[in-house]
């Protein structure tokens, strides 16, 4: 059933964030313009050992397609199949005829393309970061964008990030001790632990299992295809 793809030459970081650029994106996919969703989507990457690494772009994961970094995975009648980048161009036209819906698409100056939802890298054995990444963006995503105080929903711009334990009280930049807070509540609370504000936090915050942008992706039926991935053992493990 899989397809016999072309060795590949690429080492181990030769993704550099460069190829994000749009100047190279362009120039290796001969120019990708996205239809509907098409560039807001995501690919989940796999090392070469099928293990899951980390979700990229759309442009990335063009950009690697295009280089031969990487080839597609997709999940058809419960089985892998493995696509180089050419044969994934021409069966994507008949999938836009037969099944336009099922897919997000990009056109490139020649055709259209559809996004796929898993790259495989060919020449990177390395296994995902251990740890999730402490950031902002993470921390809003395990909070879903709650104020943890009052519970209510804001968008990312309205949030402020709360040190539970205030600074000045010995309180560090940790998963246990940081959460999102709206601005009136964040203003109430001051510099006070929550005891001290007479102030509840909705949950208790923790260091997430596995990245939480990826826990939100896959209450998306367009990422069911990733949970085969993501279940695996490793992704059970609970991190330190
Ligand atoms: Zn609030």
């Amino acid at each position: 059933m899989s397809r016999q793809s072309k060795a590949n030459t690429a080492k181990p970081g030769s993704d550099r964030p460069s190829e994000d650029h749009p100047a190279t994106l362009m120039a290796g996919a001969g120019g990708v313009v996205a239809l509907g969703d098409g560039l807001d989507a995501r690919v989940l990457v796999l090392n070469r050992l099928y293990v899951a690494v980390r979700v990229i772009t759309v442009r990335r994961a063009f950009a690697m397609l295009c280089r031969d970094m990487a080839e597609i995975i997709s999940i058809e009648d419960g089985q892998y199949v493995n696509y180089d980048f050419a044969t994934w161009t021409e069966v994507s036209e008949f999938r836009r005829e037969y099944e336009p819906e099922q897919h997000d698409w990009v056109r490139t100056v020649r055709t259209e393309i559809a996004v796929p939802r898993i790259i495989r890298l060919f020449g990177y054995d390395r296994l995902p970061a251990q740890r999730v990444k402490l950031n902002r963006r993470n921390l809003f995503a395990r909070d879903r964008s709650q104020c943890q105080y009052c519970g209510s929903h804001f968008t990312t711009n309205e949030l402020t990030l709360d040190h539970v334990t205030p600074r000045t009280q010995g309180g560090g930049d940790t998963w246990e001790n940081l959460v999102c807070a709206c601005v009136p509540c964040n203003a109430r609370k001051g510099g006070r632990t929550p005891e001290q504000a007479r102030m509840k936090l909705i949950r208790k915050p923790v260091r997430p299992r596995r990245n939480p942008l990826i826990t939100l992706r896959l209450g998306n039926e367009k990422y069911r295809s990733w949970k085969a991935f993501l279940d695996e053992a490793y992704w059970s493990v609970e991190l330190r």
